[in-house]
């Protein structure tokens, strides 16, 4: 269903306190979001790494069995339809990790991709941080890698990394087109990104502009036919689903169409993928 001014009442991109950056439990998100009419809600906190990368934002391995028993509980009490997952950073190195432990082991109805580091001297750095120029080709081939590997469903945040790289250019324009392209070839829905809106303005050419979502890509990835949801990425049960809205408004406002995410989403609608 194309936007036609109804409010946005879903979102599929949350966090929870184990990630140590976000607030509230699952069972915190699924009240509020029962309190405003919510059509599907999916907590996708960051996943665990074996190795601890990124150990002081992501929850560890060892909290899996409680997350678990934290969503199972919030769905229990959701009276909409409720999936759970994770949201994951791609490299060959986790293949296994995402697909035998996460998706099988776990049983994670859906994994998020967010591509947010670039692997630089061996070293996964932040993108929004590493807006070098000679980093745009390496996270752009490992970012198409990620949407190729098979394992997401959703793609987050598309345009995070034009915060490192406020200056539209016929580079990131190309860019930016690969990254779409594998995305529509993928099947997988990308994100306009309600957290976005909330942080520091960047300048950009045209002024200031939050550092995504970021209108040069989202009307360049509807123009090619991309697949568009609203998320809110709330890392506070108050956002989950303000955000989402925040986000859709922000794109009708700029004649980018966007998709209920219900619609939009395979494993929303049918048994979960094995
Ligand atoms: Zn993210
Ligand atoms: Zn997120």
């Amino acid at each position: 269903m194309r936007y036609s001014g109804a409010v946005n009442i879903s979102s599929f991109h949350t966090h929870t306190r184990l990630c140590r950056h976000a607030s509230g439990d699952p069972i915190d998100y699924v009240k509020v979001a029962a309190s405003e009419g919510c059509s599907g809600l999916g907590i996708s906190d960051h996943c665990p790494y074996p190795d601890g990368t990124w150990g002081g934002s992501r929850m560890d391995p060892s909290q899996v069995r409680e997350y678990l028993s934290l969503v199972k509980a919030a769905r229990e009490q959701a009276a909409f339809p409720f999936f759970w997952g994770f949201e994951c950073e791609w490299h060959p190195k986790y293949e296994s990790w995402y697909r035998d432990f996460l998706r099988a082991e776990t049983g994670a109805e859906y994994l998020v991709y967010g591509s947010h580091w670039v692997e630089v001297d061996g070293c996964f750095e932040y993108i929004p941080d590493a807006g070098d120029p000679r980093n745009l080709k390496p996270y752009v081939d490992l970012t198409l890698e990620g949407l190729s590997s098979g394992l997401f469903d959703l793609f987050a945040h598309p345009d995070i990394f034009l915060a490192g790289f406020p200056r539209w250019d016929a580079d990131l324009k190309a860019a930016s087109k690969d990254i779409i392209a594998a995305a529509i070839a993928a099947g997988i829905p990308m994100e306009v990104n309600g957290l976005g809106l909330t942080k520091p303005r960047i300048a950009g050419p045209e002024g200031m502009r939050p550092p995504y979502p970021v209108r040069e890509f989202l009307e360049l990835a509807a123009s090619e036919g991309a697949v568009l949801i609203c998320n809110s990425d709330a890392h506070r049960p108050q956002d989950a689903l303000a955000q989402a809205r925040n986000a859709e408004t922000w794109a009708y406002s700029r004649g980018i169409p966007t998709v209920d995410a219900i619609e939009a989403l395979a494993f929303a609608k049918g048994p979960v993928r094995a």
